[in-house]
């Protein structure tokens, strides 16, 4: 490392410290700033000669970064924990993290620009769907921009169930895949390869003109447990839902692929991800149990739907559409909220009439509460409440609920 760089980490050390007193939060993304401004090209220095891993894709890959970082069990590395996976998150996770090996969650955009400056050991890559729909509003541009940026990575590690990822993951130089579920399927009814109908059916998915199918996965999952060629592991995790699961898989494949961890001593250490950057915590606030979860697009919705559909407790649905969670709502139009019928649903948030408006249309008889999360617990019977927000609006009711 050059004392240039040196400095600046210093520097940029010493801005999330204060960062940290003054706002709360992590200062990973001030770090950032502060290491690149000081120090031009300080990633590239910060990862060369390094075990780099990045995690990619629209849904789950903040819970796979935390489940690579808990299984690799290595104290000394340096990752995003918090989700701030831009420039500025990688740069910061580098200049605040410890030495040894590296696991970035990369934003779906970012990936091209984090590939190029971190040569990447490996990638893992869990889905493609849409997504703030005024930002990633094009699923396939996504495809290709990915396709570019992975040819010449030495390994990906990727979801066999969907087309978007095979696609691009087979410009990289060697495959691993994992057959880590798709329940969202709407974004993959055309094959990204040449554009014709891309059929789904029982075993697997299949392009009707080219020959792009879905690959032979090397892992894959039995019940609750992960099965390869000659292994089978059984996963006991904290994280509920299937997804969940999946997410583990793809962060198993990946350790496995580090060649470094017994794999069967990294699927244990999965079980000590309770939350991940606060989803799935459970918040005991005004005499309720709440349990906070987030869900930012139409596959993660669908996800979570099924997760909460054996439960009967109350929940809390809080809807924005500021910033990051994209200006555009309409996407809340290609989920069902069937699922939801018959239960006690309190719809809040700066868009939560558009919310009602959709589960009225789904027949799901809701509450309008404004305020904050305690003003619609405040209408609720004490015991279990899940909580689901969007992005910035999950933001908001977990520092609320934090604070108690
Ligand atoms: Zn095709």
């Amino acid at each position: 490392m050059s004392s240039r760089v040196g400095m600046a980490r210093y520097a940029a050390r010493a801005a999330a410290g204060v960062a940290r007193r003054l706002r709360g939060g992590s200062g990973t993304v001030i770090a950032g700033h502060v290491l690149e401004a000081l120090a031009p090209g300080a990633v590239e220095a910060l990862t060369t000669g390094r075990d780099v891993t990045l995690v990619t894709g629209t849904n789950g890959k903040t819970s796979i970064t935390a489940l690579t970082v808990a299984a690799l069990g290595d104290e000394h590395l340096a990752s995003n924990p918090d989700g701030a996976n831009t420039r500025a998150g990688i740069a910061g996770a580098l200049a605040t993290g410890g030495d040894g090996a590296v696991v970035l969650e990369t934003d779906e955009g970012w990936l091209p620009w984090a590939v190029a400056q971190t040569r990447p050991a490996r990638v893992v890559l869990s889905n493609l769907s849409r997504d703030q729909l005024s930002r990633h509003h094009e699923v396939r541009a996504l495809a290709v921009s990915w396709r570019a940026a992975l040819a010449g990575v030495p390994l990906v590690i990727a979801n066999a169930d969907d087309p978007a990822v095979v696609w691009p993951a087979l410009a990289a130089r060697r495959q691993v895949w994992v057959a880590a579920g798709a329940r969202w399927t709407a974004d993959a009814a055309t094959c990204p390869a040449c554009g014709r109908a891309c059929r789904r059916g029982p075993t697997g998915w299949g392009c009707t003109s080219c020959d792009l199918r879905r690959p032979r996965p090397h892992w894959w999952l039995e019940g609750n447990d992960l099965c390869g060629e000659d292994t089978r592991i059984p996963l006991r995790l904290d994280l509920p839902g299937r997804f969940n699961l999946g997410n583990a898989a793809l962060a198993l494949a990946a350790v496995d692929a580090t060649g470094g961890v017994q794999l069967h001593d990294a699927a244990r250490r999965l079980a000590d991800v309770h939350a991940v950057a606060g989803r799935y915590q459970r918040v005991r606030f005004r005499g309720h149990d709440l349990r906070m979860m987030l869900a930012k697009n139409p596959a993660g919705w669908l996800e979570l739907l099924d997760l909460m559909a054996p439960d009967r407790c109350p929940v809390v649905l809080v809807f924005n559409a500021d910033g990051v969670d994209g200006r555009d709502p309409s996407w809340l139009y290609d989920v069902s909220f069937a699922p939801l019928r018959g239960r006690t649903v309190v719809v809040q948030g700066r868009r939560a009439t558009d919310l009602m408006v959709r589960l009225e249309l789904d027949d799901v008889e809701a509450r309008l509460v404004r305020g904050s999360i305690a003003d619609a617990v405040w209408v609720l019977p004490a015991g279990r409440v899940d909580v689901v927000g969007n992005y910035t609006a999950f933001q908001t009711a977990l520092k609320e609920v934090r604070r108690g």
